[in-house]
Order: structure tokens, then C-alpha cells, then sequence
């Protein structure tokens, strides 16, 4: 019994934030995208995306043709410049995608990320440490 998808998001766990901002550096300049899971109230894991991509609008396409599961949250994409604003293709993505979408950005370190909210409002989200059993 869970409250998956509905429960309210607190927070992105610290070793899946590093994992997200490891798959930007190494899509680089390529960009990746995916979806993201949380488990009891936090953002744990990421649902990467066969087969992307070479750009931006191919990553979404991709996206927005996964069948939604009750614990996908959100989504994430990199962007290959040092730029964390969104675009308006991004805007509909998030619109579709979930409550919590992220942005990674080069240089991929632990500043350069964001999370917007369905309509393009920045949420301060959390890093939490769950500790290193993982
Ligand atoms: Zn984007």
C-alpha cells in the first residue's frame, strides 16, 4: 500500500542527484533525458530513456511516448550549454511530465541544476542524504 504518485515530493536524493549530473558530463555535448521516480516522498531514481539522442527535440519526442507509471514523478534533460532556463518545448514537456522537472547544466557540477514545477515556477527541492547503503 502506497500513496505512489500522489504523495507529495520532499526532496532528490544526493546520490541520484550526482548520478544525474555524471549522465550529463558523459552525454556531453550530447544531451540526455529521463524520468524520475521517488519513493517515500523522495526523488530516487531515474528512468532512463532507450535511445536518446542527439538533440533536445528527439529526447522529448521520446518522452513524451512513455507510458506513465504512478511513481514517475517528473522528468530530467541536460543541457549541454551553461544555461538553465527552459525552453518553451521544455514548458510542454513538464506540463505532461509530472511536478518535478529538472534541469542539468554544463558544467554538471552540484550548482548547475534546477527543478521547475508543471508551469515553469523554480521548486527549491531539497538534497537529502540517505546515507552511502546504496
Ligand atoms: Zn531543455
Amino acid at each position: 500500500m502506497t500513496l505512489a504518485g500522489k504523495s507529495k515530493v520532499t526532496g532528490i536524493a544526493r546520490d541520484l542527484l550526482n548520478l544525474l549530473l555524471e549522465a550529463g558530463r558523459s552525454s556531453h555535448p550530447r544531451e540526455f533525458a529521463a524520468l524520475l521516480r521517488a519513493e517515500g516522498g523522495v526523488i530516487t531514481d531515474v528512468l532512463l530513456v532507450p535511445g536518446t539522442t542527439s538533440n533536445e527535440t528527439s529526447a522529448r519526442l521520446i518522452l513524451s511516448n512513455m507510458p506513465l507509471d504512478p511513481s514517475i514523478v517528473g522528468s530530467v534533460h541536460s543541457h549541454p550549454v551553461h544555461d538553465l532556463r527552459y525552453s518553451a518545448a521544455d514548458l510542454d514537456m513538464f506540463g505532461s511530465k509530472g511536478a518535478y522537472n529538472i534541469i542539468v547544466a554544463y558544467p554538471y557540477t552540484e550548482r548547475d541544476w534546477i527543478c521547475y514545477g508543471p508551469r515553469g515556477l523554480r521548486i527549491d527541492l531539497p538534497v537529502v542524504d540517505q546515507g552511502a547503503a546504496g
